[in-house]
């Protein structure tokens, strides 16, 4: 895993009296073994992975619970986990990046919502929505809304977090109904403390089992008739239920101040941006004290209207603080006055944003025109206003005095295995003209920027063979679609090969097999080398797809740039019809140095010989065209003056972070570029072996060029 808790965890021990300190993600996992979890389990995906990479490690302290923990091969399997909740009193917890994941769960979550649940079950979402999320920019919401599953937003602080899991369990089970509780990037990464209690052990686990299954109860079964019934059940008892627990045990708070006849309603999640824009305009103190009431929705569906009558009541304005589309809360709020006849202005889209994240400039901005529009009594609105100007005036002036940055569009680690493919991919281009690339989700997509900029579509994880199926038939060149291990085993091999097999398609399809689930931290997946456990889960690619029916199917080493190229342009070219398989195997270069370093540090303690190879460009021979650059798109290659005062152009050189992967090597030999490129290995704890090599070759280049054997050899 890319990030080891193990020393964390153990402040999960901590109990009643003592106080918790750490990050977000470590305080929902200490809640969720304070609430007596049964069971736990997700997928891996920002901002939730370490969740689960937590879980993990915390696996010893969870066995001396009873809980039982499980590594969900996609979302759905995890969604379909919390059916163990529908018929028996287990409280039980699953995470997933949203809104991607909850795309693939909707199936399992629609049947869990529909009979509803015994135990609580909570699905802990990784909202990747705003600034540096990496999927499509849509709300969890609408789940939320559509499956009457309630949806809990905590305000960003450690007890605020804490007391939302343990109250949302009793919430789910008081309203027999799931709960979803949304984490932003920055609620996972936020630290702080908060007063600890001790773990329980669910009513039913690991270690007091069930003696059997409960009386046959159609009711429990999300299939017709009883769907009807339950579809009733959801509105006219669960909801109720749900509102009426929401207003008795204060999940939703209330920050009162003196500025009241005006408020703002806030999504739990935005509510320390909304205080801090507050604070900068001098309207609250650094701890959240208040001038302008908000009401801070932890739970922001189901909302219980007597909170919004009662709140907005003696208002005659109201700013809704709602990120994202479409503004379901705002429109509730009016729907609700509306019915109870109130009559409080509710401002909310328009002063804010419709879309993107409510980041500090734009609520400094919407909230500086929501007191300039209302005119509390009490202040000076164009003062405050004037405020907010001055900061974001201060921002600009920092910004032109910076200048323009340059862009850092993220790219393939130094080293990474799956560059060389993509290196590969132009080369052939280059030959056999452009052809489509089917996209997926993983570190490959990097190949989507520059120097590549390859990739026509992505449809979703592991989907790439699937998006090509219409584009195959219709296109004279072969589609080229590219999954990952990780997208493979999550659907790719369902939902691609599956129906391409069934179907007779053809295609080519590049599994990059890295071993990981690398863009989410390295976590294992089914045909990795190792497992949590430690042996090899033991499933294999190849055999799986030949086991499946594929014929055309080929294991390719990626750094091999020339085997790849010649590989990949039989896959295009062949008479065969069918599906083209080609497994690209390269272990992830990041999973192996954080595993090669380790291992090299205690060598040379050991005083044993270690090498290490590294690459350079011999600034004589290079022509500065720099086509090795565009090709591989390397970190480690750059450009630096050209040491000869006849040339004025640049000259490529290779930089201390090379991990020596041999790729512009390959490269350069492979699209018959130059060859400046020489291989060095950094020897040491030398032997009396390399010693004497080292002199004897020495001695011969100085033979060789004249150097009376004081030539420099690079070792
Ligand atoms: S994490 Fe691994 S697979 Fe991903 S870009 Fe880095 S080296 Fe490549
Ligand atoms: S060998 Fe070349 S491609 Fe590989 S890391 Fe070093 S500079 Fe980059």
């Amino acid at each position: 895993m890319e990030r080891s808790f193990k020393k964390e965890v153990q402040a999960l021990k901590l109990g009643d009296g003592e106080t918790f300190h750490g990050e977000g993600i470590l305080a929902v996992t200490k809640a969720l073994l304070q609430s007596g979890v049964s069971y736990v389990g997700g997928y891996q995906g920002a901002p939730v992975s370490h969740l689960l990479d937590v879980l993990v490690d915390a696996e010893d302290i969870l066995s001396d619970l009873g809980v039982h923990l499980e590594t969900c091969s996609n979302e759905a399997s995890a969604a379909a986990m919390l059916g163990a909740s529908i018929n028996y009193p287990l409280r039980g917890a699953v995470t997933w990046k949203s809104i991607v994941g909850t795309n693939v769960a909707a199936d399992a979550l629609s049947n869990l919502a529909s009979p509803g649940v015994v135990g609580g079950a909570m699905i802990i979402l990784g909202e990747d929505y705003g600034e540096g999320a990496s999927v499509i920019q849509e709300r969890s919401y609408a789940y939320a809304l559509k499956s009457s599953m309630w949806l809990l937003d905590p305000r960003p602080d450690l007890p605020s977090i804490v007391r939302t899991v343990e109250k949302g369990f009793e919430l789910s089970e008081a309203s027999h109904a799931p709960v979803m509780l949304e984490l932003r990037i920055r609620a996972c990464h936020a630290t702080g403390e908060f007063a600890a209690s001790d773990n329980r052990k669910g009513i039913v686990s690991g270690l007091d089992k069930l003696a059997g299954p409960p009386r046959f109860e159609y009711g429990r079964l999300a299939h017709p008739p009883v769907i009807f019934a339950q579809e009733k059940l959801k509105i006219e008892e669960r909801l109720p239920a749900a509102r009426a627990f929401i207003r008795e045990h204060k999940l939703n708070e209330l920050i009162d101040g003196d500025l009241n006849d005006v408020g703002i309603i806030v999504m739990g999640g935005l509510t320390n941006s909304v205080l801090r824009v507050l604070e900068r305009l001098g309207l609250a103190d650094i701890f959240g004290a208040s001038r302008v009431p908000v009401l801070v929705l932890n739970v922001v569906y189901p909302l219980v209207p007597e909170e919004i009558r009662e709140f907005c009541a003696t208002k005659r304005a109201v700013l809704v603080v709602e990120e994202g589309h479409p503004d379901y809360i705002e429109q509730a709020v009016n729907v609700e006055l509306r019915r109870a006849d109130i009559q409080t202005r509710v401002l909310g889209k328009g002063l804010l944003p419709n879309a993107g994240e409510y980041a500090s400039g734009v609520l400094l901005n919407g909230l500086a025109a929501f007191l300039t529009e209302t005119r509390p009594n009490g202040i000076d609105a164009d003062a405050v206003a004037g405020k907010a100007r001055d900061i974001l005036a201060a921002r600009a002036k920092t910004a032109e005095a910076l200048g323009a940055l340059p862009a850092r569009p993220p790219t393939f680690c130094t080293g990474c295995p799956e560059r060389p493919v993509f290196s590969a991919i132009k080369l052939v281009q280059r030959e056999i003209g452009p052809t489509h690339i089917s996209g997926d989700i993983g570190c490959h997509a990097f190949a989507t920027f520059a120097p590549f900029s390859l990739g026509n579509s992505i449809l979703g994880y592991g989907m790439s063979l699937a998006s090509a199926a219409a584009v195959t038939p219709n296109m004279e060149r072969r589609p080229i679609a590219v999954m990952g291990d990780g997208g493979f085993w999550h659907n790719g091999l369902i939902t691609g090969v599956e129906s391409n097999l069934f179907n007779k398609g053809d295609g080519v399809l590049i599994v990059m097999q890295n071993g990981y689930a690398s863009a989410t931290g390295q976590q294992y997946i089914p045909s990795s080398a190792a497992s949590k456990e430690g042996p090899a889960p033991g499933m294999d690619i190849e055999r799986t797809l030949r086991a499946m029916g594929v014929k055309w199917l080929r294991t390719v080493r990626t750094y091999g740039v020339a085997n790849m190229v010649k590989t990949l342009k039989e896959a295009m070219r062949t008479a065969e019809r069918g599906l083209k398989v080609i497994i690209a195997d390269g272990e992830c270069q990041l999973a192996r140095q954080r595993r090669v370093r380790v291992q090299d540090a205690e060598k040379l303690k050991r005083g044993e010989r270690v090498t290490r190879t590294r690459y350079g460009v011999d600034d004589e021979i290079c022509t500065g065209d720099h086509s090795c650059i565009r090709l591989s798109g390397c970190p480690s290659l750059t450009v630096k003056p050209s040491p000869d005062p006849l040339r004025t152009d640049p000259v490529a050189t290779v930089i201390e972070s090379c991990v020596g992967c041999g790729l512009c090597g390959e490269v350069a030999h492979a699209a018959v570029l130059c060859p400046s490129f020489y291989r060095a290995e950094i020897v040491r704890n030398a032997t009396w072996r390399d010693r004497f090599v080292h002199r004897f070759r020495q001695i011969v280049i100085g033979w060789l060029g004249g150097y009376n054997g004081r030539a420099v050899v690079k070792t």
